[in-house]
């Protein structure tokens, strides 16, 4: 048995995998055989425009998301989002305001500066981000307020907010969330955002796909002129197609929501998180050779950063559980270390089994001193 701990693309669940294995050849829709494969489909056909209003259902029954928000398909990854919400959000006369707390949110408010103007109101401490700043810890909003901007959880440096709620309380303009890696492993106050997107290849499908959830009345907002593909008031009117959407990873999207809800939902994903990273924490913790190094109450579930200490260990540490089957363990590189993402296809045996080779390994250095 293997087991990848990539963080993102990553492992999607076995069940969808074999579904889709059977559908290659001719993509069966509500049990009619379509002729063809998924990929092979317009996506102005019947078949394919039921799938996406399907895709579209199944994911506001997840998140609970109120009728006055639209959820889009979009292409371009979370990157294409860190450019799209200052060009669809911001006015010329506005700031936007955005916390520094991991790689990620450095990126999106850099990326935002291009197109507009930023203020930096909270920042955690770099290179490790071990902590995130609370919101009375933030600077005052400047003013003229477009949005404020956060990450949810910093894949990279394996941070997350466990009370988005508290965060999106009482601000003065909406909240936009990079929620990318955690995405549907918990349930979201999306009635307290403004904007959440996630790219798709982490715990909702392959990559190619962003998932877009928006205010209506934040459509079309600064006014600009945009590229139509980046435009949510275009893709809005259009339910996501306005142009060729990635027809075969809305499919795999699809099939994941579909196993979401097999599962028993967003409270079902939220355990199982619960119950793997704690164990896994628990563990590194145990350990005498390998740290944790974020502070426990901003730990993440998705996204478990540990390191040993000493470059040369931590890549042996790598080989040592690559040859056991564990797959992706490398931190990412500009941080360095280990990293285990557990998303929500991992299975608790994955997690039993990097606990085994955590132990392992450290009892081989301790007799090889
Ligand atoms: N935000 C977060 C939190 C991420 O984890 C990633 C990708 N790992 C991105 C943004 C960028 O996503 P993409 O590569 O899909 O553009």
């Amino acid at each position: 048995m293997t087991f990848n701990f990539s963080a993102g693309p990553a492992m999607l669940p076995p069940e969808v995998i074999e579904q889709i294995r059977a559908d290659l050849p001719e993509w069966h829709w509500r049990g009619v055989g379509q002729g063809a494969s998924v990929m092979e489909l317009s996506h102005r056909g019947r078949a394919f425009e039921e799938l996406i209003a399907e895709a579209e259902a199944d994911l506001r029954a997840l998140l609970a998301i109120p009728a006055n928000y639209r959820v889009l398909f979009m292409q371009g990854g979370a990157w294409g989002q860190f450019a799209a919400v200052p060009l669809n959000l911001l006015r010329e006369d506005e700031v936007a305001a955005y916390a520094v707390t991991g790689g990620w949110s450095e990126s999106a408010a850099k990326e935002a500066a291009r197109f507009g103007r930023i203020e930096i109101v909270a920042r955690g401490e770099a290179p490790g981000y071990t902590t995130i700043p609370p919101r009375s810890a933030w600077a005052a909003f400047p003013e003229r307020l477009a949005y404020v901007a956060l990450c949810s959880n910093e894949t990279v440096h394996g941070n997350e907010i466990h009370d988005l709620a508290a965060f999106a309380r009482d601000l003065p303009a909406p909240l936009v969330v990079d929620a990318s890696s955690h995405f549907l492993s918990r349930p979201m106050p999306v009635a307290e955002c403004g904007l959440i997107y996630a790219g798709a290849q982490k715990n909702v499908g392959p990559a190619g796909v962003t998932i877009v959830i928006v205010r209506e009345d934040l459509l079309g907002r600064s006014g600009r002129v945009i590229p139509s593909v980046l435009d949510y008031a275009v893709m809005a009117k259009a339910n996501s197609l306005f142009n060729t959407p990635p027809t075969f990873a809305i499919y795999a999207v699809a099939l994941t929501l579909q196993w979401i809800k097999r599962q028993g939902g967003l409270a079902a994903m939220e355990a199982r998180a619960i119950e793997r990273s704690q164990a896994l924490y628990a563990a590194i913790d145990r350990s005498r050779l390998f740290r944790a190094p974020v502070a426990p109450a901003f730990r993440s579930r998705m996204n478990v950063v540990f390191e040993t200490g000493d470059p040369a260990r931590d890549a042996a540490f790598v080989r040592f559980a690559e040859a056991r089957g564990l797959s992706g363990l490398k931190g990412h590189r500009s941080r360095g270390g280990l990293r285990a993402s557990i998303y929500n296809a991992m299975p608790m045996a994955g997690v039993e089994a990097l606990i085994a080779a955590i132990e392992a390994f450290e009892a081989g250095e301790a007799q090889h001193g």
